[in-house]
């Protein structure tokens, strides 16, 4: 899959813009504060339907203008170009179209570009809470399946339901009988979550694993495992046996304090280096190199899944490797289109770029 072109109207500090891209390396180059993100941005925008940056949609749009637009092409791997374009106001609503059909639900955006995006804040993957990492697994794995991105909306929905009703057994009984609807339905669907998460990270354990390795020339033994509170995980069905056990357990618990403690919106994922928890333990180093290598694994996972190689978004991530590792980085992802932000070209203007594209931005032009 790459990406063709990208034409902006009033966004963020574009006035107009438009550009073609290199299918193979873009390096965009600007000082601080010129539009390099913003241009990244609106490129993830059109492929997650929201921002990276910001909840609220309506910073999107230019100062003192009333509608951002942008309209992007891509073409996948067998010609067929597709455009897809985005309309957002004051009052963040989106509109999306593709080949000029509005679509209604995110998950038909989330299925028709896949983008993978790397940015200083993905330290957070290693070093905050497990919400990230729950985050993380929800982002990747709706990108390759339709199916589990409708388990999770579906999975939410349920546990708000849930937890409601928590709430109301507090102050009346008379509800209690209607936990077991909520949990049969939970664990349905808790199961399948979990099910495809283990795959997932079995997956990304394996390919983090070479690449780490290849990363830190064999010094580092990077393990990925997935942390939930069900025991029994030979199958589907054990899970969701397990999952409904466990719900009925924690009822007591759960009402007492009015929220769901058990299921997939409570588990993790264990990153280690050489056997030890690098979020508590690890170097910025050694935290860096690890949410490299998973990021690059991720390009692997969703070429093994849907058969095309993402789009890769690189923000401000050169500036943090030291040189050799930017030249590993370029070199290894010689077969993907990235586009790739940077203040400062010199350390990588050799041969290793001789074929991609350098666009200059200078106040959003
Ligand atoms: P850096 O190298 O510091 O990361 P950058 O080139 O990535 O810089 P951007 O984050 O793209 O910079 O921001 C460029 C400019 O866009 C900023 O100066 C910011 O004030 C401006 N900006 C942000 N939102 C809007 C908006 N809604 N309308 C107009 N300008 C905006
Ligand atoms: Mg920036």
């Amino acid at each position: 899959m790459r990406l063709k072109s990208i034409k902006l109207k009033h966004y963020r500090n574009y006035e107009q813009a438009q550009l073609k891209f290199d299918p193979y390396l873009n390096l965009i180059i600007g000082d601080n504060a010129q539009g390099k993100t913003n241009l990244l941005e609106a490129v993830y925008v059109s492929g997650f339907g929201k921002s990276f940056r910001t909840n609220k949609e309506s910073e999107l749009v230019g100062f003192n203008r009333d509608m951002a637009y942008v309209s992007i092409e891509i073409e996948r791997d067998n010609h067929i170009v597709d455009r897809i374009e985005y309309r957002i106001n004051h009052q963040s609503k989106k509109e999306f179209l593709i080949n000029g059909i509005n679509i209604t639900k995110i998950s038909e955006l989330l299925g028709s570009i896949n983008l993978i995006l790397f940015y200083p804040d993905d330290l957070k993957l290693i070093k905050d809470s497990p919400v990230e990492r729950r985050r993380f697994l929800n982002r990747e794995l709706s990108h390759i399946s339709k199916i589990y991105c409708g388990d999770i909306i579906e999975y939410n929905r349920i546990l708000l339901q849930r937890n409601e009703l928590l709430k109301k057994i507090q102050s009346s009984k008379d509800w209690y009988d209607m936990l077991d609807v909520y949990d049969e339905q939970l664990s349905e669907k808790g199961s399948r979550i979990i099910a495809k998460r283990m795959s997932f990270t079995e997956k990304l354990n394996r390919i983090s694993h070479e690449i780490h390795s290849n990363l830190t020339e064999s010094k580092e033994n990077l393990t990925i495992q997935y942390v939930t509170t069900v025991k029994n995980l030979d199958n589907y069905d054990k899970i969701k046996g397990d999952l409904i056990d466990q719900l009925n357990k924690q009822r007591e618990v759960d009402i007492r304090r009015g929220f769901t403690s058990v299921g997939p919106h409570r588990d993790d994922l264990d990153i280690l280096v050489n056997d030890i928890n690098i979020k508590s333990f690890g170097s910025q180093g050694q935290q860096r190199t690890a949410a490299l290598s998973l990021k690059l694994s991720e390009i692997e996972i969703v070429k093994e899944e849907v058969g095309e190689y993402p789009i890769l978004l690189l923000d401000d991530v050169m500036s943090e490797l030291d040189i050799k590792r930017q030249r590993d980085l370029i070199y290894a992802l010689k077969d993907v289109q990235t586009i790739v932000t940077t203040t400062d070209l010199k350390n990588l203007l050799d041969d290793y770029i001789n074929n991609g594209k350098i666009i200059e931005i200078e106040h959003g032009s």
